[in-house]
């Protein structure tokens, strides 16, 4: 069979690989979507039940769609929600599983519940061993797998009996209900949208409990809020220098409000980032990006509600400080902690520790099978920083023939596009890119 008749496989069915395959059926391009996990049609972020679990940005951002804005909208408002409103995130899960059941329906794609163990270049197109024991010939591979697992925590090694790896995964449930049932303690190691996550579905099962968020500089995710937008052109903000950004940044912020100033760059973010050279964007991972993650990703203003009541309650410290030993002793956890300015550690006990670091940075240790043998095939390389895999400005991995990255895989190319408002316009670009390439 020729190879352009055959289908794309798309690795990962959350919310990238999903908008793509429904961008592809739009212009009536076949493809199967590949996920093993469960949580195919909704990913990590959109397959939570917990309700607690509220959208990060307005539902008037929401769309899957690019250029139909209030597509998302419409769903929500069929609810009782509201364009300016938080939506839960289960609800933009069966929203997105709505959309990949109309693609299927369609006829123009297919799903395979199944995992993507390895892909090889065969006859112009790509031949796929999966999980199931089967192989899948394809025209196109897209890798749409998301972030990669965080890593272990080194002061752990000797004591992860009851430090839950993946706080979105089975273990996490388990223990979230047993910390409720006992009221337990909770440690949590990282203090971002993740520690927000586990904190709410503890609040949520009932704990009663203490809970001790701890990272070096103790940040949390800023509230969203209603303010008046103060749009820039690219032109009027420094770009290839990130002390004179941030200069800017804070300037800017004294005369319009930090969050106008912060959303202002939303539209230039991939230019921005682009104008830095691997030095300036180590310096800025390094140093800003702590800053810039808890001003940038803010949380719905009702799940502010409850972290500050449970802050004010005494249920939630906000720690600044370090992980210096954990170990086990009996059937809890003896976790040395010191606070930042403290000389000495200070030894406390959990019944379990959540690791809420966020996800791997280094691709070159990712433990994705089929990753993984592309790039021992070196059909894809790391990005220069060795966050995700380099593509060039169509998302197509360098490297890499009729293979295409979307989402967290494409940070190092474009730093912001872990969330929908930007997925949605690689997908289009994407699935269009496709669409090209195999009509030629
Ligand atoms: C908790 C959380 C909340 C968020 N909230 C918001 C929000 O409110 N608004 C917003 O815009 N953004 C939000 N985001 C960011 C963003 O929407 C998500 O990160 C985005 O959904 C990423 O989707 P994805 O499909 O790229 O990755 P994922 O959702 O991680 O999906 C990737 C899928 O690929 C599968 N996979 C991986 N490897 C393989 C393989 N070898 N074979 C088969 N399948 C594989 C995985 O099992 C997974 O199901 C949130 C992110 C998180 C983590």
């Amino acid at each position: 069979m020729k190879s352009d008749r055959l289908p794309v496989a798309i690795i990962g069915g959350g919310a990238s690989g999903t908008i793509v395959a429904a961008q592809l059926a739009r212009r009536g391009v076949h493809s199967v979507l590949i996920d093993g996990s469960g949580r195919l049609g909704k990913g990590v972020a959109y397959s939570t039940t917990e309700p607690a679990h509220l959208l990060n940005v307005r539902a008037e951002g929401m769309s899957v769609w690019a250029g139909e804005a209030d597509h998302f909208v419409k769903r929500f408002e069929a609810e009782g929600g509201d364009r300016r409103g938080f939506a839960e995130r289960r609800l933009f899960g069966r929203y997105l599983g709505e959309i990949l059941d109309e693609a299927v329906a369609g006829g123009s794609t297919r799903v395979l519940e199944t995992e993507g163990l390895a892909a090889e270049r065969r006859d112009g197109g790509w031949r796929i061993r999966l999980g199931n024991g089967e192989t899948l010939d394809a025209a196109a591979l897209v890798l749409a797998i998301g972030n990669q697992e965080p890593e272990g925590l080194r002061e752990f090694a000797h004591a992860n009996q009851r430090l839950i790896s993946n706080p979105w995964g089975a273990a996490a449930q388990a223990a979230v209900q047993e910390l409720a049932e006992s009221g337990g303690n909770a440690l949590l190691i990282g203090t971002g949208l993740t520690m927000v996550d586990v904190v709410l579905s503890l609040d949520a099962a009932g704990h009663t409990g203490s809970i001790v968020a701890v990272s070096r500089r103790g940040q949390i995710p800023r509230s969203h809020t209603e303010f008046d937008a103060a749009p820039v052109k690219s032109e009027e903000v420094p770009s290839g220098n990130v002390v004179e950004l941030w200069r800017w940044l804070r300037r800017r912020s004294a005369e319009v409000g930090w969050r106008a100033a912060v959303d202002s760059l939303r539209p230039h973010s991939h230019g921005l980032w682009q104008s830095l050279d691997a030095g300036q964007q180590q310096r800025f991972l390094r140093h800003a990006r702590p800053w810039w993650d808890v001003h940038r990703h803010r949380i719905a203003p009702q799940v502010a509600d409850t972290v500050a009541r449970l802050i004010a309650e005494g249920r939630l410290e906000i720690m600044a400080g370090r992980i210096v030993s954990a170990r086990n002793v009996h059937a809890a956890l003896e976790v040395e902690i010191r606070r930042r300015g403290a000389e000495l550690p200070r030894a406390m006990l959990f019944d379990y520790a959540f690791n809420c670091t966020g996800p791997l940075h280094s691709i070159s240790r990712t433990r994705d099978p089929l990753l993984r043998s592309l790039l021992d095939s070196e059909a894809v390389h790391p990005d220069r920083l060795g966050i995700g895999i380099d593509v060039d400005r169509c998302s197509r991995a360098i490297g890499g023939e009729r293979l295409w990255a979307l989402g967290p895989l494409t940070k190092g190319r474009y730093w912001e596009i872990v969330a929908v408002p930007d997925i949605r316009e690689q997908a289009a670009e994407v699935a269009e890119d496709i669409a090209r390439e195999l009509d030629e």
